[in-house]
């Protein structure tokens, strides 16, 4: 297993089309558990591999309770219902965090790493860091869609 080095910011890559994974086999699985791990040393809940610098339709996340961690391919979104905002920020995006508003529930469709169909139903947290992921595949950050920018002091207002 490896950390790998993640691209941020102004890095053309971001802005890239990630390309469908067609061939499953011991090196996704591999970089899959790499991307894990960058993950998690950086306590991300989610990873686009574009943000690794590999374009292809991959993602991982964790949401740091019983379901996770998970690997997602080629996913695409079937149906979505209901709208939330939250406070996003992003592995790629140093600094800046804003509130987006994403669908409150979805359900995706996707591979797992043997290349088998998956769905997956999630709602609030999980909805948001599908959507937030998916949207790192075509090129879109969070800070295109945000309404408005997170002030840290926002923070310290609602934890007192
Ligand atoms: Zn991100």
């Amino acid at each position: 297993m490896a950390i790998l080095q993640l691209r941020k910011d102004e890095d053309p890559i971001l802005r890239k089309q990630s390309r469908p994974i067609e061939v499953f086999d011991e090196k996704l699985r591999v970089f899959a558990e790499d991307m894990i791990e960058t993950m998690h040393a950086e306590m991300g809940v989610g990873l686009a591999a574009v943000q690794v610098g590999k374009l292809r339709r991959m993602l991982t996340y964790d949401l740091y309770d019983e379901s996770g961690p998970g690997v997602l391919i080629n996913p695409r979104i079937l149906c979505s219902e209901g709208e939330s905002e939250g406070v996003e920020g992003c592995l790629s995006v140093t600094v800046i965090r804003g509130y987006v508003n994403r669908p409150e529930k979805l359900t995706v469709e996707g591979y797992d790493l043997e290349g088998k169909k998956i769905t997956i139903e999630a709602e609030g947290l999980f909805a948001r860091v599908l959507c937030h992921e998916m949207d790192h595949l075509d090129g879109i950050l969070f800070t295109d869609k945000m309404t408005r920018e997170y002030v840290v002091e926002e923070e310290t207002e609602e934890e007192s």
